[in-house]
């Protein structure tokens, strides 16, 4: 079977966010399924740095109002077409947006760009190849769906992917006529979406089946506090939405084979943990002391829930337990973090910025990972904290409610626990976590049993994999 996958970015290409972890992997796992996924991708300059020799599929002279080149292009196992379009994608900054972090007034016209391309793809534009579905990946992408489905490629299976229900993409009306669809389109059956044109709303009405990254998560989004507006689409096409958690790269995040810790162990003997907490509190300059050490790895936002965390740093550091923060975000956020890190020298430690190898070494020796999100699709963070016996310590929300155990009186006699969920998400409830996880951290054959829990779960990706195949398969008969 032949897929053509739609996205904005792909690890280990170009990576904001989880999203690109998913569209990496699932490829390489679907494959053994017997799905062959080519996936589309912008020519960013990161990525075009990294792809090698490429070979010219189609070139547009006027693509939404550019010149662009259709490459295609094998770079790390993937099977990729790249848009190379420079007056659309050879800018400095990010994927999104410029070095000051303001989103690219052409956003729109970007990503519509690369959607009509997959549309034109899905219709049979390139010789020799012509997928049996397309599947297209958050509001970047979503509009391959409409095109396909306003054009010659309708008949072709869509799916819709969300990874994230809060980027919408929303436009205002002004930019229809350039999108080069039919009058038609623009309706509440189409993509219009207050008023606007919604790109994401697009592609979930044109889909033939919606998918999102936990079961959890597929619930909440049909929901009025959690859809974000599109409730009432989710709801009204819920025969149709699937929550299929996220899987892991368990080679990259290995700890009895990962080269960016001090030392590495096994679920067996866990006692490499010890060198690699003392090389985090030696280069955060956290005290070398036994007490409970939680950590950090996120964005500094308010869905992470990280101003609930900086509510209570003194609180945490008051029942003795340490801190180390890693991550970048808001500024404001930031500056709290730093500010806590000033009044509690030695106890919480903070470094704003992304750094890949640190994060690693973290997870292999941190005592527990903190997730405090408000709304969490899947969350990758607490899956590599389980796969590293770095206990998770997470609001019982999306994807954080569906992959961890909590360590209830009945979890921890079975011993099943594997972490530690608290709701509702706000300060008082987080304190309480962590007050919970400094009892059990204090009683070693509890806590080293909830680690073990954790290390022995499964979420490598080859169960995920199979049901993205099924889905497929059901779609394309
Ligand atoms: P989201 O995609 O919403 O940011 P996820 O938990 O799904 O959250 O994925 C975040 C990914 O980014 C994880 O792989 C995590 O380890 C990584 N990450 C987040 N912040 C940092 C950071 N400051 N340094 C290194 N890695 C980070």
């Amino acid at each position: 079977m032949r897929v053509l996958s739609v996205a904005s970015e792909i690890q280990p290409l170009v990576k904001t966010g989880g999203l690109a972890d998913v569209v990496g992997a699932l490829p390489l796992a679907l494959a053994g399924e017997g799905v062959a996924t080519r996936t589309l991708v912008p020519g960013y300059p990161e990525v075009l740095a990294k792809i090698g020799a490429t070979e010219k599929l189609h070139h547009y002279d006027d693509l939404l109002g550019q010149p662009a080149t259709l490459v295609s292009a094998h770079a790390h196992g993937l099977d990729l077409i790249v848009l190379d379009s420079p007056a659309f994608f050879a800018r400095e900054g990010g994927p999104y947006d410029d070095r000051a972090g303001n989103g690219w007034p052409d956003n729109w016209r970007r990503f519509a760009a690369l959607s009509r391309a997959g549309a034109d793809i899905a219709a049979g534009l390139i010789d020799g190849w012509s997928p049996d579905l397309v599947h297209a990946h958050d509001w970047q992408a979503a509009m391959t769906l409409a095109y396909m489905r306003f054009g010659a490629a309708h008949a072709v299976p869509k799916v819709m992917t969300i990874h994230n229900l809060a980027f919408q993409g929303w436009f205002d009306a002004g930019i229809f006529n350039a999108l080069g669809l039919p009058a038609g389109a623009f309706s509440v059956d189409g993509v219009e979406y207050y008023g606007g044109v919604g790109f994401l709303k697009a592609g979930l009405i044109s889909a033939d089946a919606i998918t999102t990254v936990s079961p959890s998560y597929a619930m909440e989004i049909q929901s009025q506090a959690e859809g974000m507006g599109l409730e009432g689409l989710l709801s009204g096409r819920a025969d149709r939405l699937h929550g299929i958690l996220n899987g892991i790269d368990t080679q990259e995040w290995n700890p009895a084979d990962d080269r960016l810790l001090a030392a590495t162990y096994s679920s067996d003997n866990i006692a490499g943990r010890v060198a690699n907490r003392k090389r985090i509190e030696e280069s955060f300059g956290l005290d070398p002391d036994d007490s409970p050490l939680f950590i950090v790895i996120s964005r500094l936002t308010w869905q992470k829930g990280m101003d609930l965390l900086a509510d209570v740093i003194d609180h945490l550091v008051a029942r003795g337990a340490k801190l180390a923060v890693l991550g970048s975000g808001d500024r404001a956020l930031e500056a709290r973090f730093l500010a806590a890190g000033e009044r509690n020298k030695g106890r919480v430690a903070v470094r704003i910025g992304y750094d890949e190898p640190l994060s690693h070494l973290m997870q292999g020796g941190g005592d527990a990972i903190l997730i405090p999100s408000r709304f969490e699709p899947c969350g990758l963070t607490q899956l590599y904290g389980l796969r590293y016996g770095c206990v998770p310590v997470v609001a019982r929300v999306g994807g954080l409610a569906d992959t961890l155990i909590d360590a209830n009186e009945a979890a921890l006699a079975a011993g099943v626990a594997t972490g530690i969920q608290f709701a509702p998400p706000n300060a008082e409830s987080l304190l309480s976590a962590i007050d919970r996880a400094v009892v059990l951290h204090a009683d070693p054959s509890l806590w080293k049993s909830m680690q073990r829990a954790g290390m022995a779960a499964d979420f490598s990706w080859s169960k995920s994999a199979a049901r993205y195949a099924a889905l497929y398969r059901s779609l394309a008969k």
